[in-house]
């Protein structure tokens, strides 16, 4: 029941086989089991149970409110949420309960889904891995499945591999089947990156398609709400029920929203699919290669025309977010000063020692390091040479995917990640600006042009670990996109963990210091 694809359940429902309740009942049993997985923050057991007991007197009366009535869903923690928990995985909003909900949760609410939980994330969601919130780190589910074990020797508990992030709890809640279906962020990937290593589907729609009202803002410039479902039928589902013009975000575009019924057979023949030469960085890891060719010939057998492309300025994405993402959290962060919202200091010796404390205690060394940095690019002498310059250079790289889109180009064909799931110990011998900067590449150029994309699990790698590639597309075809996505899916016969059986190792239970901070039980 919980591999199920959204329609199957809307199927199972109607047919009596299984009812909001129990379902729900079931993700939430399956958390419990998967604590070791650290994917939530908050897990709202009754307001689940409560939605659920709603969704099942609605079916029984013959009156559902759509296909996601009672099918249980997970929210990462920086989207508000009315009378729960959002903690953007912080110190300085650990106690923040938001009096209204973001206007994409609202829509799922309004169509009768029933939120399980909050996702853990990088804090604010500045991060690729899931390492850096104050909850401690998410572990990757495909840790604990046979495949891994087996092949590589590793007991779970001490080499597991990281989810990915920012969005890394999401990512593991969907793949560890505790959820259908969950709503990341991406600013420069943290909706792709970890859904290509969780091995799911991740929806980055084009900027402006969906509402950011609520999503705590990261870079407004760039953030997008992002969908993580286990196929690409799935997620068109839910893209039709969140895209759409709102009144409390002005950068949503106006207009009727497109469809997203996605094609059954799509015919490849006309697509033309473009594979950008600048997508090779050192450092790629030949098996993702490989899949990256394997897909490219699948299509070109099909008889879809695909040809190298370039895009020349892409390999300046990741120093021009850099100094992007820094500028607007310096400004976004400066509303976290003890006095309006979360964590206030002690220490209110004067106003300014107050706000200084304040923010010292509350947000971690990587939050602070990109205030310190944005203020620096901001500074009067500094703002042309470092800010502006980022933005003409963003300029150039959006100009250079228009290029490409006009000579004909559907869709673009690249890596997503250097490579598999790293190690926990591995990953974090680096800093997070150093494997920002090395984990980014390939997801940061879509988002400095606002383009849809997405990651599609093509395969497992020889260590077991999912390997996913990503499809960028013309701005508001995100339907399109999704139905190349599924022409894949279709293809690669990507495995559900649930295949698999999980490593009959020991499993402790998750123990982390977290910074002091008291992980949050169940709480609505
Ligand atoms: N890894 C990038 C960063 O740390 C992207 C984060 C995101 O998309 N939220 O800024």
């Amino acid at each position: 029941m919980l591999s199920l694809t959204l329609r199957e359940v809307s199927v199972a429902f109607r047919e009596g086989k299984s009812s909001p309740t129990e379902l729900c009942r079931k993700c939430l049993n399956r958390i419990k089991q998967n604590q070791h997985l650290n994917a939530y923050i908050t897990v709202t057991e009754e307001l689940g149970l409560k939605q659920a007991h709603e969704a099942e007197t609605r079916l029984l009366r013959g009156t559902p409110k759509g296909p996601l009535d009672g099918i249980p869903f997970a929210v990462k923690d920086n989207f508000c949420t009315k009378n729960v928990k959002t903690t953007c995985a912080s110190k300085m909003l650990k106690d923040y309960t938001p009096p209204y909900s973001a206007t994409v949760v609202q829509k799922l609410f309004d169509q009768g889904a029933v939120l399980i939980g909050k996702t853990n994330m990088d804090e604010f969601a500045m991060g690729s891995g899931s390492t850096d919130g104050a909850f401690g780190p998410v572990r990757n589910p495909w840790s604990y499945a046979t495949p891994y074990c087996e092949r590589t020797g590793a007991v779970p508990d001490s080499d597991w591999v990281i989810s990915g992030g920012s969005s890394g709890g999401s990512a593991a809640a969907v793949a560890s089947l505790t959820s259908y279906l969950a709503l990341g962020s991406d600013t420069g990937g943290s909706t792709r990156n970890p859904g290509a290593l969780c091995g799911v589907v991740a929806l980055k729609p084009t900027y402006g398609l969906l509402s950011r009202h609520g999503l705590i803002p990261l870079v407004n410039s760039f953030d997008v709400p992002g969908i993580m479902t286990r196929s690409a039928s799935d997620a068109a589902v839910i893209l039709g029920i969140l895209q759409g013009v709102d009144t409390k975000d002005s950068t949503t575009v106006p207009g009727p929203p497109p469809s997203t019924e996605l094609p059954e057979n799509l015919d490849v023949k006309n697509l033309f699919i473009g594979i950008p030469k600048e997508f090779y960085p050192p450092g790629l890891s030949k098996e993702t290669v490989a899949q990256w060719s394997r897909v490219a010939d699948m299509f070109e057998n099909s008889g879809a025309r695909v040809e190298q492309v370039s895009l020349p300025h892409s390999q300046y994405s990741t120093v021009c977010y850099h100094v992007l993402c820094c500028a607007e959290v310096a400004s976004n962060m400066a509303c976290f000063d003890g006095l309006q919202y979360g964590h206030r200091s002690q220490m209110d010796s004067s106003t300014e020692a107050m706000y200084a404390t304040t923010r010292h205690e509350g947000f971690n060394d990587v939050v602070r390091g990109r205030i310190l940095s944005g203020n620096y690019f901001l500074l009067k002498q500094n703002y042309e040479h470092y800010f502006l310059k980022a933005q003409k250079v963003r300029r150039l790289i959006a100009d250079d995917f228009k290029r490409v889109f006009d000579s004909g180009v559907d869709v673009l064909l690249t890596p997503i990640t250097l490579s598999d799931a790293m190690r926990y110990d591995d990953f974090t011998k680096e800093d997070n600006r150093t494997r920002s900067s090395q984990e980014d590449v390939f997801t940061i150029p879509a988002n400095m042009a606002g383009l849809p994309a997405v990651s599609v699990p093509t395969a497992l790698s020889r260590k077991g670990l999912p390997i996913g590639l990503q499809l960028i597309g013309h701005p508001f075809r995100d339907k399109k996109l999704l139905s190349v996505a599924q022409w894949i899916e279709q293809r690669v016969g990507f495995p559900s963990i649930s295949n698999f059986k999980e490593s009959s190792r020991q499993r402790s239970s998750y123990n982390h210091n977290f910074a002091g901070v008291q992980r949050a039980q169940v709480s609505i």
